[in-house]
């Protein structure tokens, strides 16, 4: 595989674990919030092929407890399960970012025991997902992730970047509908730096307020509610 980008310590990206990040390319939404527009378009400058991966993790063997793989979108990278069992084989743990779009890859990943940890982002309620990522979707596809991550063994969370004018209260408690039951559900402001869709800059996300109100109202649904 080919990497658009290595951090190569975090202590917040994967759930209580020291982790390493590496980014994949190309993804198949566009979602104008996109804090990694050079991984989306494809425009990164940096690419680290996977020996050099493999050289840096070897280094980092008892030192990290894991490797988070976000992007862009992994799934999207054929190649990306062979990759994965070998970190597996250097005895780290593995946190799988994924937008949802290839339930066959998570499903993959699960069954074959390669993902400690998988992130799902819920874009929108099911039925405004075209809308909110700029894109075509499967939405049978997203239905897919979400009922085998909540029937899944391994660790979870869903989570979904405010936006007022992208996911509106009564949004919110339509998501908490379609993922009732989850372990973990995450509200993330959204925050305005660099992002794929400039006119989104000056776009507005919820206060601590009423992220708090919306996070009472989503106990009904989910088993933890968090903010971040
Ligand atoms: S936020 Fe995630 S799913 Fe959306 S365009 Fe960026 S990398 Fe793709």
């Amino acid at each position: 595989m080919i990497f658009g980008g290595l951090e190569k310590f975090t202590l917040i990206d994967y759930p209580g674990k020291t982790a390493c990040i590496l980014y994949t390319i190309g993804c198949n939404f566009r979602c104008p919030y996109c804090h990694n527009p050079e991984l989306v378009d494809e425009t990164v400058e940096t690419r680290i092929n996977e020996e050099e991966v493999m050289d840096f993790l070897k280094t980092r063997v008892g030192l990290l407890d894991g490797v988070v793989i976000t992007g862009g979108e992994p799934t999207m990278h054929n190649d990306l399960i062979s990759f994965i069992k070998k970190i597996k084989e250097l005895g780290f743990l593995v946190k799988l970012d994924s937008n949802g779009t290839n339930p066959s890859v998570l499903k993959k990943a699960i069954s074959e025991g390669v993902v400690d940890y998988i992130a799902m982002d819920i874009k929108s309620p099911l039925s405004k997902y075209s809308q909110t990522v700029s894109r075509p979707v499967d939405i049978e596809k997203i239905r897919q992730s979400i009922d085998l991550l909540l029937s899944s063994p391994i660790d979870y969370e869903f989570r979904t970047t405010l936006i007022k004018s992208l996911v509106s209260e009564s949004d919110v408690l339509e998501i908490g509908e379609e993922i009732r039951g989850a372990k973990k559900y995450y509200l993330q402001k959204f925050v305005s730096t660099k992002i794929l869709n400039p006119q989104f800059k000056n776009k507005i996300t919820y206060s601590e307020e009423e992220l708090t109100s919306f996070q009472k109202g989503l106990q009904n649904y989910v088993k933890y509610c968090g903010i971040r």
